[in-house]
């Protein structure tokens, strides 16, 4: 069965033209033009690859739109981008001393102890795919929770590159945030202590967002769950991050369809959408079942960042059994499928777990800090760092852990105090 789903997916061109295809509808920010446009294109895609209806599910949310930023040291100003859901500055800016803490851990913050208060503070973002990596939210927290005025995160890669991401969600004590690039972070660096001018515009309003489902039963009521997210950011395409993800599920959609009804379980297609917003669009629809819906879930197969890098990695949250699981299926098919163990809340996986459902994630160049996924978040996230062949690998080794969860014994479902374990271990 598995040679035949990898014979149909290495015999198509379509993942690679499909994919460029998503990347041309441009960043799919959630509320934009290119996210409509995404996922009408999606749509019709996902309809085509499944033979079957698409359901559209709206969910209504807090929408922003970003307007322009910048950081003014004296004569030079420099260009920004606003975090999503930051506050806007007030007319004429934020002017307050910049603090730069560094790569902003909580060591750093601690050992600049009452400098915080009223600064605006600058981090830097890090190789987020993965260990030892601390997200930008926590530092943003932090930075928040003791009193800073404004705060900037800088990219970590030198070439201008500016560098974006989720804040917290706008409301009361959220401060304005902003992404800068290596070098303007080296100049403020050298300046530090001087008063800066923070200007951060954007405006906030109710919207609607659409997840995308299509299922392909089985001969049970039972479900696996795959899913990809289709929004991204503005900066550039959203290649790596997430139009690999989705344009491996349409391939694997379309070779596995026609074994559908042979398999134990049947194979539902999520496309999340507000996932970049603290992966809204997958809580949303999971706070929406009933828990007679959620135990018909056997698991959750996440595409998030498949292609890019050479190697997949299967981030399997400690779940008990979920990595006996891959090594099984790795080694039944002669694939290499590397796992990392600790939970990851970086995709729609980690609500799946915190609904009790075990999951996992999968992704490219884990660990491969000199990797295309170094440009995550940033302008460099476009199609040309994608080849075909990653995709088609990634949706091979997708293909292999579908099949096995659609007719192998259910994993073991995570704990059910799963929030609290999810929180203890997040890194
Ligand atoms: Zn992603």
């Amino acid at each position: 069965m598995f040679s035949e789903v990898a014979g149909r997916i290495w015999a198509s061109t379509r993942i690679g033209e499909e994919f460029h295809a998503i990347c041309a509808c441009g960043g799919r920010f959630s509320g934009t033009a290119s996210e409509t446009r995404a996922v009408a294109l999606l749509e019709r895609l996902l309809g085509e690859a499944t033979g079957t209806g698409v359901v559209r599910e709206p969910h209504a949310y807090r929408g922003w739109t970003r307007g322009p930023a910048a950081v003014t040291l004296g004569e030079q100003r420099f260009a920004a981008h606003a975090l999503v859901r930051s506050p806007a500055t007030t007319a004429g800016g934020l002017t307050r001393l910049i603090l730069d803490l560094g790569r902003g851990t909580t060591e750093d913050f601690e050992r600049a102890g009452a400098a915080v208060a009223g600064a605006i503070v600058l981090v830097r973002h890090e190789f987020m795919v993965g260990s030892g990596h601390f997200h930008r939210r926590r530092k943003y927290d932090i930075a928040r929770v003791r009193g800073a005025a404004g705060f900037l995160v800088a990219c970590n890669q030198p070439g201008g590159l500016l560098v974006t991401g989720s804040s917290g969600d706008g409301g009361p004590g959220h401060i304005p945030a902003a992404g800068v690039a290596f070098e303007t972070a080296a100049a403020l660096a050298l300046a530090n202590g001087a008063p800066v001018n923070l200007e951060v515009a954007g405006t906030f309003a109710e919207r609607s967002a659409d997840n995308l489902f299509a299922e392909l039963p089985g001969e049970s009521d039972e479900w696996v769950v795959l899913s990809a997210h289709i929004d991204g950011h503005d900066l550039a395409s959203s290649a790596i991050d997430n139009a690999s993800g989705l344009a491996a599920v349409l391939a694997l959609a379309r070779a596995v369809r026609h074994l559908a009804p042979r398999l134990r379980r049947g194979i539902r297609i999520a496309l999340f959408n507000i996932e970049e917003w603290a992966l809204l669009g997958s809580a949303l629809h999971l706070a929406g079942l009933d828990a007679a819906d959620r135990r018909r879930i056997a698991f959750n197969l996440n595409l998030d960042s498949v292609a890019g890098a050479p190697g997949l990695t299967a981030l399997t949250s400690r779940i008990q059994g979920v990595e006996a699981f891959v090594r099984r299926t790795a080694a039944a098919h002669g694939l290499e499928i590397g796992i990392h163990s600790p939970f990851m809340g970086n995709s729609d996986h980690a609500n799946f777990i915190r609904a009790g459902i075990p999951a996992l994630r999968l992704c490219a160049g884990f660990g491969a800090a000199s990797s295309n996924m170094r440009l995550l978040l940033t302008p460099g996230d476009t199609p040309d760092k994608v080849t075909a062949h990653q995709l088609k690998e990634a949706a091979t080794v997708a293909a292999a852990l579908l099949l096995a969860a659609c007719t192998g014994e259910q994993p073991p479902a995570p704990p059910l105090d799963a929030a609290a374990v999810t929180r203890a271990t997040a890194d």
